[in-house]
């Protein structure tokens, strides 16, 4: 039987190597997503009937077959879903996955923009598990554009803040990037509490070609370096900025 936890390829790549989906669909409904096509659904049903994708003996199953094989490696928890949109509330499948895993001595890196809801889970979470965010836009009124359903950014912050608080490594994905200028606020209103950004560009709606994305990149490169942080810049950004990317020096790799 197929290994319900995968590694990765291409783009997925670049955030992490290893990844549960739990979840086909999404209920959050952002309207730059591209999970439809990449699982090959239509837009109404990945986003109007999202449902478990995996049972939790498959990832038992799957926990155990990797940790046997001595795996060390944090697994992400989503990238063609979120492990807590809404009907999470109901299936409580990402806590137990969190649970499994940690039974079989894996870690996690819970990838969401659940904002409050994910901080249910935090009192399972260790200094060996990580917690991501994307931060798209600064107001409520620009996130119920771009992403209805999801956490609106002050909740993704409150949510980031408190796991750094409670000793969780964080992270922030600026992917995609909706406004430079939007980018440029969240930067400075988080970086005290985030450990690393994965700065990336907006591939997949044709919002993306009104941006200059060589200036976005270079500036925030000197941003970044300014307030002494840790990046890692993805390959399309680096294109667009005239960079080759095995020649770029990151400042972090996630594992
Ligand atoms: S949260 Fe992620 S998976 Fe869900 S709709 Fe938004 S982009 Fe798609």
């Amino acid at each position: 039987m197929k290994s319900v936890i995968y590694e990765t390829k291409g783009r997925a790549r670049e955030f992490n190597e290893l990844a549960i989906n739990l979840f086909t669909g999404c209920g959050h409904q952002c309207i730059y997503c591209y999970g439809a096509n990449v699982l090959h659904q239509t837009k109404d049903d990945f986003e109007n009937r999202p449902r478990p994708r995996v049972t939790p003996d498959d990832i038992a199953r799957s926990a155990e077959d990797w940790a046997k094989r001595g795996e060390t490696r944090r697994v992400l928890l989503c990238f063609v879903t979120d492990p807590y949109q809404p009907i999470e509330n109901d299936t409580k499948l990402t806590r137990q996955t969190i649970n499994t895993l940690h039974t079989a001595g894996l870690n996690v890196i819970i990838l969401t923009k659940g904002g409050h809801r994910s901080m249910r889970d935090f009192d399972i979470l260790t200094p060996k598990d990580a917690y991501a965010t994307t931060l798209t836009c600064t107001t409520p009124n620009q996130s119920v554009i771009w992403e209805p359903n999801a956490a609106l950014p002050s909740e993704r912050m409150d949510a980031l803040k408190e796991a750094h608080r409670l000793g969780v490594e964080t992270w922030v994905s600026f992917e995609p990037v909706i406004h430079p200028e939007y980018t440029y606020d969240l930067l400075d209103l988080t970086h005290e509490y985030v450990g690393h950004y994965k700065v990336g560009t907006m591939n997949y709606h044709p919002h993306g070609k009104m941006i200059d994305w060589n200036k976005y990149g270079y500036s925030m490169l000197s941003r970044l370096k300014a307030l002494g942080l840790r990046y890692y810049f993805k390959k399309d950004l680096l294109k667009e900025m005239g960079l080759i990317p095995s020649q770029f020096k990151q400042s972090w790799i996630c594992r």
